[in-house]
C-alpha cells in the first residue's frame, strides 16, 4: 500500500490524521493518505498568501511556459497516471486514458494559451481629458475542491484557469481518489512552478469546510452535490463561488430521430464512467410512436455492456466507486421498482468482491417517480413516452436541476425549438455530451453558480479593476 503526503509550501508531510483508499473494483486497500486538519489547512492557506504577490507578477510568457510543462509532463506519464486513476477510481482504462489524462493535459494547454491574453479595455467615458481602463487581475488564494468521478480532470479543469490568471491555490481532492491529484502536484513540482502556488490538503469533508470558511481564502470553486454546495454557498460568505453541483440530464428521441444514433449515444452519455457523470443522460422522453422499439434496442445494448474491472481490456463498464455508492444506487433501484416503474434489464449488484453494478433500464416511469426527478449519479436510465410535443418542454425543464439537455432528431426545427426552450447549461443535439476547455461549462438552477471553461473561467478566476486617470491641464 502506498502512503501519501500533504504539499504546503513546496514541502511534503504527513499530518496527524490519515484515512485510507480501496480500489473498487476489489475492494484491496489502496492508499494510506494523510488528513489535513485545521493547522495543516492554515499553513497551505498561509502559504499561497505568500506566494500570491509573487505569481500574480510573472510575467505572463512565463506562466504560460509552466502550464505548457505540466501539460506535456502529463502526456509524458499518461499511462501511469491512467492506471493510477482506474486503480483509484475504478473507470475503464481507455476512459481513463482518453478522457481523464488527455482531458487534463487539453486543459493545461488551452489555459496556457490564455495566460498573455487577459486583457483588459478602454471605455469611453462622459468626464473630460479622462482615461478609463480596465485591468483583470488575479482574485487572490484559491481553493479548489474535487469530486471523486473524474478527479484528475476536474481538478486540472480548475487549476489550469486558476494559475493562467495569476492566483494561488489550496486543492482537495475528494477522499475516495487523491491519488492522480497528488501526481498532478509532483509534475507540477517538476515542472518548476514555485513553492507556495500550489498546495495540496487531502482529507474528507471536515478538511473541505475548514478551507471553504478560511477567512484568508478569496475564491472557492467547488464541484459536487448540490447539497454540500449548498452548504458551501451559505458559509462562504463574500467570498468569490463557483459550484458545479448535480443534474438529471433529459434526454429527447423526437420522432425523426435516427435511433440507431440515438441508441449508440444515450448508451455513450448515460453509462460513461458507469453513469458517474454529472452531465449523465438519465431521463430519456421517447415520442410515444417509437418508445417500444427504443426501449427494446436500448436494453439490448445496454445488456450487452461487458462490466468488469477498469483493468480489464474488456471491460466496458467498471465498477462503482465505493461500496457505500453501489447501496445508494441500488435504493434509488428499489425504490422505482416500489413506485411502478417497469425494471426492463440489469437492477442489481453484482455478485461477488468490487463495488459492480448492473446497468439498468426502466420503461414507464412517470414524471413523479423519483427515479424521473432525483440524481442516482450511477448506470440507471428511464425511459419516459411522450405523446404531446406542445406540453413536452414543460415536461423536460421541470426539474430542480438544469446542467445539461440532449435532442435527437434529424428534423432541424424540432432540433432547435427544443435547444431554444430547455433550460440547461448545455443542450447537446445528435451527440453524447462531451466537456471542451473552450466551452462553458456549469448549470442552471440547483446544477450550480457560474461557469467554468472558455472565456467564462477566466471571468470566474479574475477581479476586474477600473483605472481612471484625469489628462488635463491643472487648473
Ligand atoms: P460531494 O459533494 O460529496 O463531495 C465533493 C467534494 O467536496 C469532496 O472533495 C468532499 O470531500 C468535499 N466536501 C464534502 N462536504 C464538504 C463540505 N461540507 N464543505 C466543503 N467540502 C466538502 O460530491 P461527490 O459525491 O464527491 O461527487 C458527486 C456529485 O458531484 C454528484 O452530485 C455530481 O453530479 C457532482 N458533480 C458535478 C459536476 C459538474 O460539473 N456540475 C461534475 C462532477 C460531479
Amino acid at each position: 500500500m502506498r502512503t501519501t503526503s500533504l504539499y504546503i509550501d513546496g514541502e511534503w508531510g504527513r499530518a496527524d490524521g490519515a484515512f485510507t483508499t480501496a480500489d473498487p473494483a476489489t475492494g484491496e486497500p489502496l492508499a494510506d493518505c494523510a488528513a489535513a486538519g485545521p493547522a495543516e489547512v492554515d499553513a497551505a492557506v498561509a502559504a499561497a498568501r505568500a506566494a500570491l504577490p509573487g505569481w500574480a507578477a510573472t510575467a505572463p510568457s512565463e506562466r504560460a511556459r509552466l502550464l505548457w510543462r505540466i501539460a506535456e509532463l502529463i502526456e509524458a506519464h499518461a499511462d501511469e497516471l491512467a492506471e493510477t486513476e482506474t486503480r483509484d477510481q475504478g473507470q475503464p482504462l481507455g476512459v481513463a486514458r482518453a478522457v481523464s489524462v488527455a482531458g487534463a493535459a487539453e486543459h493545461f494547454r488551452y489555459f496556457a494559451g490564455w495566460c498573455a491574453r487577459l486583457d483588459g479595455a478602454v471605455h469611453t467615458v462622459g468626464y473630460p481629458d479622462t482615461l478609463q481602463y480596465t485591468r483583470r487581475v488575479p482574485v487572490g488564494v484559491c481553493a479548489l475542491i474535487a469530486p471523486w468521478n473524474f478527479p484528475l480532470m476536474i481538478m486540472a479543469w480548475k487549476l489550469a484557469p486558476a494559475l493562467a490568471c495569476g492566483n494561488t491555490t489550496v486543492i482537495k481532492p475528494a477522499e475516495q481518489t487523491p491519488l492522480t491529484t497528488v501526481r498532478l502536484v509532483e509534475l507540477c513540482a517538476e515542472a518548476g512552478l514555485p513553492r507556495g502556488v500550489v498546495n495540496l490538503v487531502t482529507g474528507g469533508p471536515e478538511t473541505g469546510r475548514e478551507l471553504v470558511r478560511h477567512p484568508d481564502v478569496d475564491k472557492v470553486s467547488f464541484t459536487g452535490s448540490t447539497e454540500v454546495g449548498q452548504e458551501i454557498a451559505a458559509h462562504a460568505g463574500l467570498k468569490r463561488v463557483t459550484l458545479e453541483l448535480g443534474g438529471k440530464t433529459p434526454v429527447v428521441v423526437a420522432r425523426s430521430a435516427d435511433l440507431d444514433a440515438a441508441v449508440a449515444g444515450t448508451v455513450a452519455g448515460g453509462l460513461l464512467n458507469s453513469g458517474q457523470v454529472c452531465a449523465a443522460y438519465a431521463r430519456i422522453f421517447v415520442d410515444a410512436a417509437r418508445a417500444e422499439e427504443f426501449t427494446t434496442r436500448l436494453s439490448a445494448a445496454v445488456a450487452s455492456l461487458r462490466v468488469g474491472p477498469g483493468m480489464a481490456p474488456e471491460t466496458e463498464l467498471g465498477p462503482l466507486v465505493a461500496p457505500e455508492h453501489v447501496a445508494r444506487v441500488d435504493a434509488h433501484v428499489r425504490a422505482a421498482v416500489a413506485a411502478g416503474a417497469e425494471l426492463v434489464t440489469g437492477g442489481a449488484p453484482v455478485d461477488g468482491p468490487g463495488c459492480f453494478y448492473r446497468p439498468t433500464v426502466f420503461s414507464g416511469v412517470t414524471d413523479e417517480m423519483a427515479l424521473a426527478r432525483d440524481e442516482v449519479f450511477g448506470p440507471v436510465l428511464a425511459v419516459l413516452p411522450y405523446d404531446d410535443e406542445d406540453t413536452l418542454l414543460d415536461r423536460v425543464n421541470d426539474s430542480r436541476y438544469g446542467l445539461a439537455a440532449a435532442v435527437w432528431s434529424e428534423d432541424v426545427r424540432v432540433a432547435h425549438r427544443l435547444a431554444d426552450g430547455i433550460r440547461a447549461g448545455a443542450v447537446f443535439v445528435n451527440m453524447p455530451c462531451v466537456p471542451d476547455p473552450a466551452a462553458p461549462w456549469g448549470g442552471f438552477r440547483a446544477s450550480g453558480v457560474g461557469r467554468e471553461m472558455g472565456p467564462y473561467a477566466i471571468d470566474a478566476y479574475t477581479e476586474v479593476k477600473g483605472v481612471w486617470v484625469h489628462h488635463g491641464a491643472r487648473a
